[in-house]
Protein backbone atom coordinates (compact mmCIF):
# COMPACT_ATOMS: atom_id res chain seq x y z
CA UNK A 1 0.00 0.00 0.00
CA UNK A 2 3.05 2.21 0.66
CA UNK A 3 4.76 2.41 -2.62
CA UNK A 4 0.71 2.53 -4.02
CA UNK A 5 0.73 5.82 -1.81
CA UNK A 6 3.94 6.90 -3.37
CA UNK A 7 3.09 6.38 -6.70
CA UNK A 8 -0.70 8.57 -6.20
CA UNK A 9 1.12 11.67 -5.08
CA UNK A 10 4.25 11.42 -7.06
CA UNK A 11 1.20 11.21 -10.57
CA UNK A 12 0.33 15.08 -9.19
CA UNK A 13 3.91 16.01 -8.61
CA UNK A 14 4.03 18.97 -11.35
CA UNK A 15 0.75 20.07 -8.97
CA UNK A 16 2.39 19.99 -5.87
CA UNK A 17 5.28 21.75 -6.68
CA UNK A 18 3.20 24.55 -9.10
CA UNK A 19 1.46 24.98 -5.85
CA UNK A 20 4.29 25.62 -3.64
CA UNK A 21 6.16 27.97 -6.17
CA UNK A 22 2.64 30.19 -7.12
CA UNK A 23 2.38 30.61 -3.29
CA UNK A 24 6.20 31.50 -2.39
CA UNK A 25 5.58 34.30 -5.56
CA UNK A 26 1.94 35.49 -3.80
CA UNK A 27 2.91 35.73 -0.03
CA UNK A 28 0.51 37.13 2.39
CA UNK A 29 0.65 37.38 6.59
CA UNK A 30 -1.95 35.77 8.47
CA UNK A 31 -5.59 36.55 8.49
CA UNK A 32 -4.76 38.40 5.03
CA UNK A 33 -4.29 35.16 2.83
CA UNK A 34 -7.06 35.69 0.85
CA UNK A 35 -5.39 35.12 -2.28
CA UNK A 36 -3.20 32.29 -0.99
CA UNK A 37 -6.95 30.67 0.10
CA UNK A 38 -8.89 31.33 -3.18
CA UNK A 39 -5.96 29.70 -5.05
CA UNK A 40 -6.30 26.32 -2.78
CA UNK A 41 -9.57 26.12 -2.69
CA UNK A 42 -10.16 26.40 -6.49
CA UNK A 43 -7.32 23.60 -7.13
CA UNK A 44 -9.77 21.68 -4.18
CA UNK A 45 -12.88 22.21 -6.14
CA UNK A 46 -10.92 21.14 -9.13
CA UNK A 47 -10.04 17.76 -7.36
CA UNK A 48 -13.62 17.27 -6.79
CA UNK A 49 -14.09 18.67 -3.34
CA UNK A 50 -16.29 20.96 -1.93
CA UNK A 51 -14.21 23.23 0.84
CA UNK A 52 -16.25 24.94 3.37
CA UNK A 53 -15.03 28.60 3.06
CA UNK A 54 -14.32 30.21 6.72
CA UNK A 55 -15.68 33.30 5.10
CA UNK A 56 -14.71 36.56 6.67
CA UNK A 57 -11.41 35.27 7.32
CA UNK A 58 -9.26 33.28 4.65
CA UNK A 59 -8.83 29.19 4.74
CA UNK A 60 -11.11 26.13 4.14
CA UNK A 61 -12.01 22.94 5.20
CA UNK A 62 -13.70 19.91 3.67
CA UNK A 63 -14.16 16.46 4.57
CA UNK A 64 -13.23 13.09 3.05
CA UNK A 65 -15.67 10.15 4.05
CA UNK A 66 -14.92 6.27 4.18
CA UNK A 67 -18.23 5.84 5.05
CA UNK A 68 -17.14 2.96 7.38
CA UNK A 69 -17.34 4.05 11.25
CA UNK A 70 -14.08 5.35 12.37
CA UNK A 71 -12.36 8.54 13.96
CA UNK A 72 -11.63 11.78 12.37
CA UNK A 73 -8.17 12.57 11.42
CA UNK A 74 -7.43 16.12 10.64
CA UNK A 75 -4.28 17.24 8.41
CA UNK A 76 -3.40 21.07 8.48
CA UNK A 77 -1.74 22.98 5.73
CA UNK A 78 -0.67 26.56 7.13
CA UNK A 79 -1.41 29.74 4.74
CA UNK A 80 0.61 32.67 6.44
CA UNK A 81 3.86 34.23 5.87
CA UNK A 82 6.34 36.28 7.24
CA UNK A 83 7.91 40.12 6.74
CA UNK A 84 11.26 40.62 6.18
CA UNK A 85 12.24 43.51 4.09
CA UNK A 86 16.39 42.09 3.82
CA UNK A 87 15.24 38.74 2.06
CA UNK A 88 15.74 39.32 -1.72
CA UNK A 89 12.43 37.54 -2.78
CA UNK A 90 10.33 39.48 -0.45
CA UNK A 91 7.44 41.11 -1.97
CA UNK A 92 8.79 44.91 -2.90
CA UNK A 93 5.37 46.71 -1.38
CA UNK A 94 4.53 44.42 1.52
CA UNK A 95 7.83 42.99 2.28
CA UNK A 96 5.77 39.75 3.14
CA UNK A 97 7.80 36.14 2.41
CA UNK A 98 7.40 32.45 3.01
CA UNK A 99 10.68 32.41 5.58
CA UNK A 100 9.09 29.88 7.77
CA UNK A 101 7.99 27.85 4.55
CA UNK A 102 4.33 27.41 5.12
CA UNK A 103 4.10 27.51 1.28
CA UNK A 104 5.74 24.17 1.40
CA UNK A 105 2.85 22.71 3.76
CA UNK A 106 0.08 24.12 1.66
CA UNK A 107 1.47 22.22 -1.36
CA UNK A 108 2.14 19.04 0.33
CA UNK A 109 -1.93 19.56 1.86
CA UNK A 110 -2.67 19.54 -2.21
CA UNK A 111 -0.94 16.30 -2.83
CA UNK A 112 -2.80 14.56 0.10
CA UNK A 113 -6.30 15.91 -1.55
CA UNK A 114 -4.87 14.79 -5.07
CA UNK A 115 -3.93 11.65 -4.39
CA UNK A 116 -6.78 10.56 -1.78
CA UNK A 117 -8.94 11.25 -5.37
CA UNK A 118 -6.93 8.28 -6.72
CA UNK A 119 -8.66 5.00 -7.34
CA UNK A 120 -8.62 2.54 -4.66
CA UNK A 121 -6.84 4.77 -1.66
CA UNK A 122 -9.40 5.07 0.59
CA UNK A 123 -10.21 0.95 0.25
CA UNK A 124 -8.48 0.35 3.41
CA UNK A 125 -9.64 3.25 5.60
CA UNK A 126 -12.27 3.45 7.79
CA UNK A 127 -13.45 6.98 9.65
CA UNK A 128 -13.30 10.36 8.23
CA UNK A 129 -9.88 12.72 7.32
CA UNK A 130 -10.35 16.65 7.38
CA UNK A 131 -8.28 18.50 5.24
CA UNK A 132 -7.46 22.00 5.97
CA UNK A 133 -5.93 25.48 4.92
CA UNK A 134 -5.40 27.14 7.82
CA UNK A 135 -4.65 31.53 8.19
CA UNK A 136 -2.48 32.83 10.64
CA UNK A 137 -0.02 30.69 12.28
CA UNK A 138 2.70 33.51 12.91
CA UNK A 139 1.84 35.71 15.63
CA UNK A 140 2.63 38.83 14.25
CA UNK A 141 1.18 42.02 13.20
CA UNK A 142 -0.65 42.15 16.83
CA UNK A 143 -2.33 45.81 15.87
CA UNK A 144 -4.21 44.48 13.00
CA UNK A 145 -5.71 41.33 14.93
CA UNK A 146 -6.42 43.85 17.91
CA UNK A 147 -8.82 45.72 15.11
CA UNK A 148 -10.26 42.37 13.59
CA UNK A 149 -10.88 41.44 17.27
CA UNK A 150 -12.56 44.68 18.46
CA UNK A 151 -14.79 44.53 14.88
CA UNK A 152 -16.02 40.95 16.25
CA UNK A 153 -14.30 39.14 12.97
CA UNK A 154 -12.10 37.23 15.14
CA UNK A 155 -11.78 36.16 19.21
CA UNK A 156 -8.43 34.87 18.95
CA UNK A 157 -5.12 35.55 17.42
CA UNK A 158 -4.14 32.49 16.64
CA UNK A 159 -5.81 30.47 13.16
CA UNK A 160 -6.11 27.41 14.69
CA UNK A 161 -7.47 28.53 18.42
CA UNK A 162 -9.91 30.50 15.92
CA UNK A 163 -11.13 27.60 13.86
CA UNK A 164 -11.20 25.21 17.32
CA UNK A 165 -13.40 28.09 18.37
CA UNK A 166 -15.69 28.25 15.95
CA UNK A 167 -16.51 24.79 15.62
CA UNK A 168 -14.40 23.23 12.42
CA UNK A 169 -12.21 20.96 14.62
CA UNK A 170 -15.47 19.47 16.23
CA UNK A 171 -15.93 16.12 15.90
CA UNK A 172 -11.86 15.74 15.14
CA UNK A 173 -10.12 12.85 17.13
CA UNK A 174 -6.91 13.23 16.06
CA UNK A 175 -4.52 16.21 14.82
CA UNK A 176 -1.38 16.88 12.72
CA UNK A 177 0.99 18.75 9.79
CA UNK A 178 4.10 18.63 8.91
CA UNK A 179 5.88 21.69 9.04
CA UNK A 180 9.60 22.25 7.06
CA UNK A 181 12.81 22.82 8.37
CA UNK A 182 16.08 23.50 7.24
CA UNK A 183 19.32 20.54 7.60
CA UNK A 184 19.20 17.13 6.63
CA UNK A 185 17.12 15.57 8.74
CA UNK A 186 13.39 14.80 9.52
CA UNK A 187 13.06 15.86 13.03
CA UNK A 188 10.24 15.15 15.91
CA UNK A 189 10.41 16.81 18.62
CA UNK A 190 8.44 16.19 22.40
CA UNK A 191 7.01 19.76 21.95
CA UNK A 192 7.47 23.72 22.18
CA UNK A 193 7.22 26.46 24.63
CA UNK A 194 3.62 28.57 24.74
CA UNK A 195 3.17 32.04 25.13
CA UNK A 196 1.04 34.94 25.83
CA UNK A 197 0.82 37.88 23.21
CA UNK A 198 1.69 41.62 24.52
CA UNK A 199 0.73 44.76 22.87
CA UNK A 200 2.06 48.13 25.22
CA UNK A 201 1.08 52.05 24.65
CA UNK A 202 2.91 54.36 26.83
CA UNK A 203 0.94 57.46 26.46
CA UNK A 204 3.12 60.93 27.22
CA UNK A 205 2.72 64.36 26.82
CA UNK A 206 3.78 65.54 23.30
CA UNK A 207 5.79 69.02 23.35
CA UNK A 208 8.10 71.17 21.00
CA UNK A 209 11.11 69.57 21.26
CA UNK A 210 13.70 72.21 21.19
CA UNK A 211 11.23 74.89 22.45
CA UNK A 212 9.86 73.64 25.60
CA UNK A 213 10.15 70.29 25.97
CA UNK A 214 9.87 70.85 30.04
CA UNK A 215 6.34 70.69 29.02
CA UNK A 216 6.48 66.98 28.08
CA UNK A 217 6.20 63.71 28.92
CA UNK A 218 8.56 61.64 27.08
CA UNK A 219 6.81 58.26 25.91
CA UNK A 220 9.95 56.71 24.48
CA UNK A 221 11.96 57.02 26.89
CA UNK A 222 9.48 55.52 29.51
CA UNK A 223 9.53 52.51 26.46
CA UNK A 224 13.09 52.52 26.72
CA UNK A 225 13.31 52.23 30.92
CA UNK A 226 10.34 49.57 30.22
CA UNK A 227 12.91 47.29 27.79
CA UNK A 228 15.96 47.86 30.25
CA UNK A 229 13.78 46.65 33.23
CA UNK A 230 12.70 43.63 31.43
CA UNK A 231 16.15 43.06 30.83
CA UNK A 232 17.36 43.16 34.28
CA UNK A 233 14.99 40.72 34.86
CA UNK A 234 16.37 38.24 32.60
CA UNK A 235 18.36 36.75 35.17
CA UNK A 236 15.48 35.70 37.79
CA UNK A 237 13.86 33.64 35.16
CA UNK A 238 14.54 29.97 35.64
CA UNK A 239 16.33 27.77 33.26
CA UNK A 240 13.60 24.96 33.49
CA UNK A 241 10.82 27.29 32.63
CA UNK A 242 12.51 28.37 29.20
CA UNK A 243 11.12 31.82 29.29
CA UNK A 244 11.63 34.15 26.17
CA UNK A 245 10.43 37.41 26.25
CA UNK A 246 11.42 40.05 22.96
CA UNK A 247 10.23 43.20 22.63
CA UNK A 248 10.02 45.86 19.52
CA UNK A 249 9.21 48.64 19.16
CA UNK A 250 6.22 49.49 16.64
CA UNK A 251 6.05 52.79 16.33
CA UNK A 252 8.60 55.21 18.14
CA UNK A 253 7.51 58.72 18.04
CA UNK A 254 5.56 60.70 15.06
CA UNK A 255 7.92 63.43 14.30
CA UNK A 256 11.65 64.50 14.98
CA UNK A 257 10.76 68.08 16.54
CA UNK A 258 8.47 66.69 19.03
CA UNK A 259 8.64 65.05 22.29
CA UNK A 260 7.09 61.82 21.40
CA UNK A 261 3.98 61.06 23.25
CA UNK A 262 2.57 57.77 21.54
CA UNK A 263 5.22 55.11 21.89
CA UNK A 264 3.87 51.62 21.25
CA UNK A 265 5.58 47.66 21.58
CA UNK A 266 5.25 44.51 21.14
CA UNK A 267 6.29 40.93 22.75
CA UNK A 268 5.57 37.41 23.61
CA UNK A 269 6.13 36.13 26.73
CA UNK A 270 7.44 32.42 26.25
CA UNK A 271 7.48 29.26 28.69
CA UNK A 272 7.40 25.87 28.73
CA UNK A 273 4.16 25.77 31.11
CA UNK A 274 1.18 28.23 30.77
CA UNK A 275 2.10 28.34 34.83
CA UNK A 276 5.61 29.95 34.16
CA UNK A 277 4.19 32.36 31.45
CA UNK A 278 1.76 34.00 34.02
CA UNK A 279 4.25 34.03 36.64
CA UNK A 280 6.51 35.62 34.54
CA UNK A 281 3.89 38.06 32.46
CA UNK A 282 2.90 39.65 36.21
CA UNK A 283 7.02 40.63 36.80
CA UNK A 284 6.99 41.97 32.98
CA UNK A 285 4.07 44.06 33.37
CA UNK A 286 5.09 45.09 36.44
CA UNK A 287 8.07 46.61 35.16
CA UNK A 288 6.84 48.04 32.04
CA UNK A 289 4.06 49.69 34.74
CA UNK A 290 7.14 50.95 36.83
CA UNK A 291 8.71 52.58 33.59
CA UNK A 292 5.97 54.16 33.01
CA UNK A 293 5.62 55.72 36.63
CA UNK A 294 9.56 56.84 36.75
CA UNK A 295 8.37 59.27 33.37
CA UNK A 296 5.06 60.64 34.74
CA UNK A 297 3.47 58.76 31.58
CA UNK A 298 0.22 56.58 31.32
CA UNK A 299 0.72 53.30 30.15
CA UNK A 300 -2.04 50.75 28.70
CA UNK A 301 -1.11 46.92 29.00
CA UNK A 302 -2.87 44.65 26.19
CA UNK A 303 -2.30 40.86 26.98
CA UNK A 304 -3.68 38.37 25.00
CA UNK A 305 -4.02 34.37 25.13
CA UNK A 306 -0.90 33.24 22.35
CA UNK A 307 -0.41 29.84 22.05
CA UNK A 308 -0.86 26.93 24.18
CA UNK A 309 2.58 24.60 25.24
CA UNK A 310 2.54 22.26 22.61
CA UNK A 311 3.22 18.74 23.61
CA UNK A 312 3.19 15.51 20.94
CA UNK A 313 1.28 12.77 21.08
CA UNK A 314 4.08 10.14 22.18
CA UNK A 315 1.95 7.31 20.25
CA UNK A 316 2.01 9.67 17.63
CA UNK A 317 5.24 10.61 17.57
CA UNK A 318 5.82 6.46 17.46
CA UNK A 319 4.10 6.37 14.55
CA UNK A 320 5.09 9.58 12.63
CA UNK A 321 9.05 8.24 12.68
CA UNK A 322 7.56 4.68 11.33
CA UNK A 323 6.17 7.01 8.21
CA UNK A 324 9.21 9.36 7.86
CA UNK A 325 11.51 6.42 8.14
CA UNK A 326 9.86 4.61 5.72
CA UNK A 327 9.81 7.43 2.80
CA UNK A 328 13.27 9.04 3.90
CA UNK A 329 15.20 6.23 5.39
CA UNK A 330 16.03 5.82 9.33
CA UNK A 331 19.78 7.54 9.67
CA UNK A 332 17.35 10.72 8.25
CA UNK A 333 14.87 10.84 10.94
CA UNK A 334 15.78 12.25 14.83
CA UNK A 335 13.87 12.10 17.56
CA UNK A 336 14.10 14.27 19.76
CA UNK A 337 12.68 14.75 23.89
CA UNK A 338 13.50 17.95 24.47
CA UNK A 339 11.41 20.67 24.22
CA UNK A 340 11.87 23.79 21.22
CA UNK A 341 11.60 27.37 22.25
CA UNK A 342 9.76 28.64 19.25
CA UNK A 343 5.51 28.25 19.70
CA UNK A 344 3.12 27.44 17.51
CA UNK A 345 -0.71 27.14 17.81
CA UNK A 346 -0.58 23.28 17.51
CA UNK A 347 0.05 23.43 21.04
CA UNK A 348 -3.81 24.78 21.66
CA UNK A 349 -4.42 21.91 19.74
CA UNK A 350 -2.91 19.60 21.38
CA UNK A 351 -4.42 20.61 24.69
CA UNK A 352 -7.92 19.28 23.68
CA UNK A 353 -6.47 16.65 21.35
CA UNK A 354 -3.81 13.92 20.51
CA UNK A 355 -1.65 15.57 17.80
CA UNK A 356 1.65 15.55 16.34
CA UNK A 357 3.59 18.64 14.56
CA UNK A 358 6.97 17.34 13.22
CA UNK A 359 9.62 18.74 10.44
CA UNK A 360 10.32 17.58 7.11
CA UNK A 361 13.16 18.58 5.69
CA UNK A 362 13.69 20.89 2.19
CA UNK A 363 14.86 24.01 3.11
CA UNK A 364 18.00 26.11 3.66
CA UNK A 365 19.22 29.13 6.06
CA UNK A 366 17.61 30.62 8.72
CA UNK A 367 14.18 30.40 9.41
CA UNK A 368 12.30 33.64 9.91
CA UNK A 369 15.31 34.84 7.74
CA UNK A 370 16.56 36.85 5.13
CA UNK A 371 18.51 33.47 3.67
CA UNK A 372 15.60 31.03 4.10
CA UNK A 373 14.48 29.05 1.00
CA UNK A 374 12.61 25.84 -0.16
CA UNK A 375 15.97 24.47 -1.76
CA UNK A 376 14.50 20.71 -2.41
CA UNK A 377 10.53 21.12 -2.87
CA UNK A 378 10.50 17.11 -3.67
CA UNK A 379 11.48 16.33 -0.07
CA UNK A 380 9.55 19.06 1.94
CA UNK A 381 6.43 18.74 -0.40
CA UNK A 382 5.83 15.79 -2.57
CA UNK A 383 7.93 13.32 0.51
CA UNK A 384 5.66 15.52 3.24
CA UNK A 385 2.07 14.42 1.46
CA UNK A 386 4.05 11.00 1.18
CA UNK A 387 4.86 10.74 4.75
CA UNK A 388 1.38 12.27 5.97
CA UNK A 389 -0.67 10.15 3.85
CA UNK A 390 1.07 6.59 5.34
CA UNK A 391 0.69 8.26 8.49
CA UNK A 392 -2.99 8.48 7.83
CA UNK A 393 -2.75 4.94 6.36
CA UNK A 394 -1.29 3.65 9.09
CA UNK A 395 -4.17 5.59 11.74
CA UNK A 396 -7.25 4.10 10.19
CA UNK A 397 -6.72 0.74 8.11
CA UNK A 398 -7.20 -2.15 9.89
CA UNK A 399 -10.53 -0.61 11.37
CA UNK A 400 -8.44 2.24 12.75
CA UNK A 401 -6.90 -0.04 15.53
CA UNK A 402 -3.86 2.25 16.24
CA UNK A 403 -5.99 5.39 15.82
CA UNK A 404 -8.20 3.84 18.75
CA UNK A 405 -5.51 2.99 20.55
CA UNK A 406 -4.21 6.68 20.81
CA UNK A 407 -7.34 8.20 21.77
CA UNK A 408 -8.13 5.91 24.25
CA UNK A 409 -4.71 6.53 25.83
CA UNK A 410 -4.53 10.19 25.22
CA UNK A 411 -3.00 12.73 27.49
CA UNK A 412 -4.76 16.36 26.95
CA UNK A 413 -5.12 19.10 29.98
CA UNK A 414 -8.14 19.55 29.42
CA UNK A 415 -11.67 17.53 28.82
CA UNK A 416 -13.24 20.28 26.10
CA UNK A 417 -12.64 23.01 24.37
CA UNK A 418 -14.83 25.18 26.21
CA UNK A 419 -13.05 23.74 29.38
CA UNK A 420 -9.72 24.95 27.16
CA UNK A 421 -10.70 28.56 26.50
CA UNK A 422 -12.39 29.17 30.29
CA UNK A 423 -8.67 28.42 31.12
CA UNK A 424 -6.83 30.81 28.56
CA UNK A 425 -9.30 33.54 28.74
CA UNK A 426 -7.74 34.34 32.50
CA UNK A 427 -4.90 35.60 30.24
CA UNK A 428 -6.92 38.02 28.40
CA UNK A 429 -6.45 41.22 30.34
CA UNK A 430 -6.64 44.85 29.02
CA UNK A 431 -6.43 48.82 29.81
CA UNK A 432 -4.42 51.25 31.27
CA UNK A 433 -2.95 50.25 34.17
CA UNK A 434 -1.42 53.48 36.12
CA UNK A 435 -3.45 56.45 37.24
CA UNK A 436 -2.63 60.02 38.60
CA UNK A 437 -4.84 61.40 41.79
CA UNK A 438 -5.07 65.16 42.21
CA UNK A 439 -3.65 64.27 45.86
CA UNK A 440 -0.40 63.44 44.07
CA UNK A 441 -1.20 59.55 45.05
CA UNK A 442 0.00 56.93 42.22
CA UNK A 443 -2.66 54.25 41.68
CA UNK A 444 -1.58 50.99 39.64
CA UNK A 445 -4.36 49.35 38.62
CA UNK A 446 -5.49 45.96 38.72
CA UNK A 447 -6.97 44.38 36.28
ZN1 LIG B 1 7.46 30.53 11.71
ZN1 LIG C 1 6.13 28.07 10.59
Amino acid sequence: MYSKIATAVEKHGKLILDTERYIWKNPETGFREWKTSKYLAEIFEKLGYKPTMAGDIPGFYTDIDTGRPGPRVLILGELDALICSEHPEADPETHVVHCCGHNAQCAALVGIAAALREEGMLDEFCGSVRLCAVPAEEGIEIAFRQKLREQGVISYYGGKAEFLHRGYFDGVDIAFMIHTTTGDHAVIRKGSVGNIRKAVRYIGVAAHAGGSPSKGINALYAANLGLSAINALRETFREADLIRVHPIITNGGAVVNAIPSNVTLESYVRGKTLEAVERENKKINRALIGAAISMGARIEINDKPGYYPLSNDDNLIELTREAMEYVLGANRVKVDRGVSTGSTDMGDLSAVMPVIHPYMPGATGTPHGSDYYITDPHTACIDSAKVQLIMLHKLLSDHAARANYIIENKKVCFASKEEYFARIQKLDAEGERVKYLDNGEIMVLPL
